[in-house]
């Protein structure tokens, strides 16, 4: 799906171009409000007057809500069909200001939806363009209109393409495509969210190779790479799609389980460890891992929720590796489906 990519920026940087399109409107149409009130252009001065306390209303509601999706489309509403109004009640030489309202469209609204807006706004002009100019004039604010508008998609589409790449960039694990620490910091924080509104539960595998010091020494680095990212899409095959995967060290992954409390999500583990145990990655080198499963507790930060799985992890590690552990569990019926062994 194509959107506006805006809200994949960061916090204050999402919010500057929709403010600064409002500090722009206001500040660029607020004169022609006070000469055409010296004037008396009555009805003039009014409708300018209007589309600055949008601006204006409209700034704050981005401040205050930070409504993004709402503002970005009231925003660019604003100036369409204040331009076109301007157009109808003040005269054709407001035609000028199609140009800017034009591009807002595009760095705020879907690319579809600024395109349909641009050849709605131009439908909505051909009667003023017909009548108030010449054949010539016409065409020739259509096809500039058109033109700016096919540059403005086009800057848009690179500035959005960019963003992606840089956003890739900053949150990918280049050798096995997985998202990094800095993504699952991200997706940890949208857990805990979903967790506070809906109790949905949810649960963190930290899994590390074993002895991958001694795998590399043996069969060489390369191996050893393949040896990650095979283990990459082996747990994407074996892992809902809702649940994700991330390389956050070395030979270290976590994969967060969404919706899953700590005996599915220790089940998930088991599974991966025994498949791996049976050779399922490299059947000539004799690769396992160590995993530490924990549980989101309500109410913990999600440093404290990744440290105890880390802990578990550590305790598989000194049980002797090819293990899981799970964080501490309490369900209070003392019915644990879950192994005493992997109970940390
Ligand atoms: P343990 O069971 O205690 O985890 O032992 P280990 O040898 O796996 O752990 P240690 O932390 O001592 O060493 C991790 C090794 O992982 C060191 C390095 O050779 C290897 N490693 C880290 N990143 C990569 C990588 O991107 N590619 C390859 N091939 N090896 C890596
Ligand atoms: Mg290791
Ligand atoms: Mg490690």
């Amino acid at each position: 799906m194509h959107d506006t990519g805006i809200h994949k920026l960061p916090a204050p940087e999402r919010f500057r171009l929709p403010l600064m399109f409002c500090a722009a409107g206001a500040l660029g149409v607020f004169p022609f409000a006070v000469i055409r009130f010296i004037n008396q252009q009555w009805w003039a001065a009014i409708l300018d007057t209007a589309i600055v306390v949008g601006f204006i209303i409209l700034g704050t509601v981005v401040l205050r809500s930070r409504q993004l999706r709402f503002a970005c489309i009231s925003i660019s509403t604003l100036c369409l069909v204040g331009y076109i109004s301007t157009l109808y009640m003040i005269g054709p030489a407001q035609v000028f200001w199609g140009y800017p309202a034009v591009v807002v469209a595009y760095y705020l609204l879907k690319p579809e939806e600024a395109v349909s807006a641009t050849i709605a706004t131009l439908l909505v002009m051909l009667p003023i363009l017909v009548s108030e100019f010449e054949l010539m004039a016409a065409m020739t604010i259509a096809v500039t209109m058109l033109m700016t508008s096919a540059f403005a998609y086009a800057f848009a589409g690179l500035t959005r393409g960019q963003r992606q790449r840089l956003l890739d960039l900053a949150t990918r694990d280049p050798l096995t495509g997985t998202g990094n620490r800095r993504a699952l910091t991200q997706t940890i924080s949208e857990a805990i969210a979903k967790q506070q509104r809906g109790g949905t539960p949810a649960s963190l595998i930290i899994l590390d190779l074993d002895r991958f010091k001694a795998i590399n020494d043996e069969y060489g680095h390369g191996t050893g790479d393949q040896i990650l990212v095979e283990l990459t899409a082996m747990i994407n095959r074996r892992i809902r799609a809702n649940d994700r995967l991330f390389r956050i060290g070395g030979e270290e992954f976590v994969v967060v389980a969404d919706g899953q409390d700590i005996y599915r999500a220790s089940g998930l583990a088991e599974q991966l460890r025994v498949r791996i145990a049976q050779g399922e990655l490299a059947p000539d080198c004799k690769v396992t891992i160590s995993l530490g499963v924990a549980e989101l507790h309500p109410g913990e930060t999600g440093e404290n929720w990744l440290r105890r799985a880390d802990d578990a992890l550590y305790d598989a590690k000194r049980g002797g590796r090819n293990l899981t552990r799970v964080s501490h569990v309490t369900d209070g019926t003392g019915e644990f489906r879950i192994p005493a062994e992997m109970m940390q």
